[in-house]
């Protein structure tokens, strides 16, 4: 596909937008970036795609904006059931994704990894196995900057690794990645995908241009995703954290172990591994099968292992205070990941939650709770809610903090060892911060304070 004298529109000016527009611009398109906000209200500088060319149009987006068009781009934030979208394809004007732009400005392999869930955590595994073997790669997608943006500048030798969202997949057309990971499939986003069945479909997008010469990582524990291997061309590479695999990786015991073709390695133990949990075997196990089919060595995948503790703010050592150990997990923003956060320790929580309330069911997570947590401190407009679940599955000590500050005093009065205190609020942030990164660093201030 080729962009230069083409006349693009590139739908949302976020951070992807405004990097692929001004990108395609030089590539030498004449784009038009289309925003319904004002210019006030855009969170990021517009003024050097301005002085290279690019067309801003704000506010009202109507049908003329398309007069002329070639293609239509659409930033992750723009859905494919945008009303210009739909008129962008009567008049036959070629819808993308950003990835899509991406993927044709890239003239190195792709390594793209999507999921419901652990898409963060495992690309960057995979992109620190990628580096301690000493390959020069870009990350972008999702995580990072903007893809179309990491890819241009890379030669030959290196390799992109990609965090790839449901939503960037909707747009994708040639989109080949050499290496594809669908980690996992819950319901999820079905607000914007409207089924299940299109949320699957979307996901499929990931592997649908691939050909025999690539490979497909799936997971073999997750029924929709394991069944996706009929649907392929590429050559499947199964990952299992439940069963032993004639082929693919696996747990064998407490070794993640490879058997492929005539190979037969282990990797290193999951009592090695520095991350928390069975989701974040999963993930590692995902990571190593990346980088195996990449040509890396165990010996990189298990030093990365051993010393990486995860990503900020999702189940992350901050201090140990008095032998109690302290963890942010703030992006456990829903009851769901939070459980998985409490899965991950044997008990003796201390745990934080609440937050802004999503109104989502309580029942699972508190019956855990009930078993797991020591205490729990009760923050947010969540709170009174939370206490009444708490208290229905039999929590036996509830307390109420009026903010971070209280919370995190009151956790430190409580917490004795074998105890440790747990951040995890399973719930938004928005009634206290502007968003669960802010919230995790405050958390994570207030316990480096109390030394
Ligand atoms: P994503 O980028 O897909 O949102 P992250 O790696 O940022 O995923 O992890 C976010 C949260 O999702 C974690 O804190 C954990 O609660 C949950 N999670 C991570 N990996 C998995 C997995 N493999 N299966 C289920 N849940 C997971």
């Amino acid at each position: 596909m080729k962009f230069a004298n083409k006349k693009i529109v590139v739908l949302g000016a976020g951070v992807s937008g405004i990097a692929v527009a001004l990108i395609l611009q030089q590539e030498g398109a004449n784009v038009i970036l289309s925003d319904t906000r004002a210019r006030e209200q855009l969170r990021h500088d517009v003024a050097p795609l301005e002085s290279a060319g690019v067309t801003l149009i704000l506010g009202e987006q109507s049908a003329t904006l398309l007069s002329a068009v070639d293609y239509l781009v659409l930033s992750p934030g723009v859905s494919v059931y945008h009303p210009l979208v739909e008129e962008a394809r009567k008049r036959g004007i070629l819808v993308m994704s950003e990835i899509e732009v991406a993927y044709h400005l890239c003239r190195v392999p792709i390594v793209a990894i999507t999921g419901t869930n652990g898409k963060t955590t495992t690309t960057t595994l995979v992109g620190e196995m990628f580096r301690k073997a000493g390959i020069h790669i870009a990350v972008g997608g999702n995580i990072g900057e903007a893809l179309s943006q990491e890819v241009r500048d890379l030669l030959p030798g290196s390799a992109a690794v990609a965090e790839i969202s449901s939503f960037q997949l909707e747009g994708a057309i040639d989109f080949r990645p050499h290496i594809a990971a669908i980690l996992n499939i819950t319901p999820d986003h079905i607000d914007r995908h409207r089924t299940l069945e299109n949320y699957r479909a979307t996901k499929e997008k990931i592997f649908a241009r691939q050909t025999p010469e690539d490979f497909l990582i799936l997971n073999y524990d997750d029924p929709t995703v394991r069944s996706m291997a009929e649907k392929t061309s590429s050559q499947v590479f199964f990952f299992s954290r439940r069963q032993i695999l004639p082929s693919g990786i696996f747990l064998d015991g407490d070794m993640l172990r490879i058997c492929w073709k005539d190979q037969d390695l282990v990797v290193c133990s999951v009592a090695d591994m520095k991350l928390f949990g069975a989701h974040n075997v999963e993930n590692a196990l995902a990571a190593c099968a990346a980088a195996y089919l990449y040509g890396i060595g165990v010996q990189d995948m298990a030093a990365v292992l051993k010393t990486f503790a995860g990503v900020e703010h999702r189940i992350e050592p901050v201090a140990t205070l008095g032998g109690v150990t302290y963890y942010n997990d703030s992006k456990a923003t829903n009851p769901e990941s939070s459980i998985k956060a409490l899965e991950a320790f044997e008990g003796h929580i201390i745990l934080i939650a609440g937050g802004r309330d999503k109104n989502t069911d309580l029942t699972e997570f508190m019956k855990l709770a009930a078993e797991k947590t020591d205490a729990l401190i009760l923050l947010g407009e969540a709170k009174e809610r939370f206490a009444e679940a708490a208290a229905k599955q039999g929590v036996q000590q509830i307390h109420h903090a009026a903010d971070f500050p209280e919370a995190v005093k009151l956790a430190a009065q409580l917490a004795k060892p074998p105890q440790v205190v747990l951040l995890s609020p399973a719930c938004a942030s928005y009634d206290m911060f502007n968003n669960y990164e802010e919230r995790g660093r405050v958390f994570k201030e207030l316990v480096r304070s109390l030394t």
